[in-house]
């Protein structure tokens, strides 16, 4: 099979051309020749499918005539994250570069000046996260009455990120005729059920995930006390030859102190988190695939679903709790047949989690002894500090003079509970709370992140 058989135009087969695409994947074999019809999609496809041009391509010729009027866009993608929204915008870009097509990218974070200015050139794509274009909407920046295909990416993730509120908001603001292209990596009822009340005789495309990474990809696994963790870390990272590495955190405050500790050790070193501004956020990731930075310390999903080629290794500075998030991480490196090399670093406490990602991937991962850091078993107690009479002052950090003591409530005082932290040292949904919070815990939220 081949993109000419697949109805699209000459423009856009030069634009494919360009890209170095060869074979459409499944997913745009599929896909590209029904979007192409007007029909309605049901797509199962994650990531790394090619999913993203299975839409965009159909979309740039459907899109070739007419014209969008101010305010009013002609198509609209929902996207969970800011990041995934940006990387469909620069699809768009990139494959669309011999069309005069208009787009604008409505995501947290940034200026809604900037925004609301592209709004009122006209765009012909709008390619949004679910909570900036409900702002944007009720501040009568945007009618969505023009919109005649709409595209729901990644819809299990926008139901684990409490998004489907606002997703139901939004196509309730769309006209009814329209053509609506909804994909979802999982199809677990809820999502079914919402897709059968957005989609009309939907044509259902399933496709496999790609291959799995285990297979090419050199897995090992480094199992020391606690303590001795970023010093494995840091002699695997002088053994390695590494040509870019992608090192992971379960915490986004976890990320910034690795940073911190591996640039204090001579390694040149960036974070990437859902905490820092987004304009710092594209920086690191430009820099780190032009391959000016070699190493990024990242939260789950600040690098979840982001396209970044040839990765040579993948380092788990904790090993995930969630098994799926190893294969994820470790899908970074090996792709397309390369070799890769991903090193877990694991403490006692992780057996449980260790456990189950061996049953996932239905191997055991070598273990790897290091010659500096003493080893540990998965049956030991967690190693106690060395405790003296006085505690070292190196160990204990000065209380503040002004730090407020705790005090029991006067009588007649209510004693005040101390409002549930918002889980302050794991990131945003859609920067790494990776897609297992209940959706209950992100409700408030919109984009979840502040604009
Ligand atoms: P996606 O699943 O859309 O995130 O795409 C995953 C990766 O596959 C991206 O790096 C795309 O640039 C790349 N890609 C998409 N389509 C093709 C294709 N037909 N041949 C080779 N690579 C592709």
């Amino acid at each position: 099979m081949t993109f000419q058989n697949l109805g699209l135009s000459e423009d856009t087969l030069k634009a494919v051309e360009d890209s170095g695409y060869t074979e459409p994947t499944p997913i745009q074999e599929q896909a590209i020749p029904v979007v192409l019809t007007g029909r309605d999609v049901l797509g199962c496809a994650q990531t790394g499918t090619g999913k993203t041009a299975g839409f965009t391509l159909p979309m740039i010729d459907m899109l070739a005539t007419g014209r969008a009027r101010a305010r009013m866009p002609r198509s609209l993608i929902l996207e969970p994250t800011r990041e995934l929204a940006a990387q469909v915008s620069e699809s768009f870009e990139r494959y669309g570069k011999y069309h005069r097509l208009t787009t604008a990218l409505l995501i947290g974070g940034e200026s809604f000046v900037d925004q609301e200015k592209a709004l009122g050139r006209g765009v012909d794509v709008l390619i949004a996260t679910p909570g900036r274009l409900i702002d944007l909407f009720e501040r009568g920046r945007i009618l969505l009455s023009d919109v005649r295909v709409l595209v729901i990416d990644e819809s299990d993730r926008m139901l684990d990120m409490g998004f489907i509120p606002d997703i139901e908001r939004i196509v309730g603001l769309l006209p009814k005729k329209r053509q609506t292209l909804f994909f979802s990596a999982t199809m677990p009822p809820e999502i079914r059920k919402l897709a059968d009340g957005f989609l009309v005789e939907p044509e259902e495309i399933a496709v496999a995930p790609p291959a799995s990474p285990a297979e090419t990809v050199d897995q090992q696994l480094t199992l020391v006390h606690r303590d001795d963790k970023r010093a494995a870390l840091r002699e695997i990272l002088r053994a390695e030859t590494i040509e870019n590495g992608l090192i992971f955190c379960n915490r986004k405050r976890d990320v910034d102190i690795l940073v911190k500790s591996l640039t204090k050790h001579g390694f040149e070193t960036s974070a990437l988190h859902g905490d820092m501004p987004q304009y710092l956020r594209t920086d690191t990731l430009d820099r780190f695939r032009s391959g000016e930075l070699r190493l990024l310390v990242a939260s789950d999903v600040a690098a979840r679903g982001l396209d970044i080629p040839r990765v040579s290794h993948v380092f788990n500075f904790d090993v995930p709790i969630h098994a799926e998030d190893y294969v994820h991480r470790i899908g970074r490196t090996g792709r397309a047949g390369r070799p890769g090399t991903a090193i877990t670093i694991a403490q006692p406490e992780d057996a449980l989690h260790a456990e189950r990602i061996e049953k996932l991937i239905g191997r055991d991962v070598p273990r790897r002894d290091l010659e500096t850091v003493e080893a540990a078993n998965w049956g030991d107690e967690p190693k106690r500090r060395r405790r003296s009479a006085t505690p070292a002052p190196v160990e204990r950090k000065a209380a503040p003079k002004d730090r407020p003591r705790s005090r029991q409530p006067a009588a007649g005082e209510e004693r005040r509970r101390r409002p549930a932290a918002p889980a302050a040292d794991v990131d945003r949904p859609d920067t790494a709370f990776g897609e297992h919070i209940p959706a209950f815990l992100l409700r408030p939220g919109r984009d979840a992140q502040p604009a």
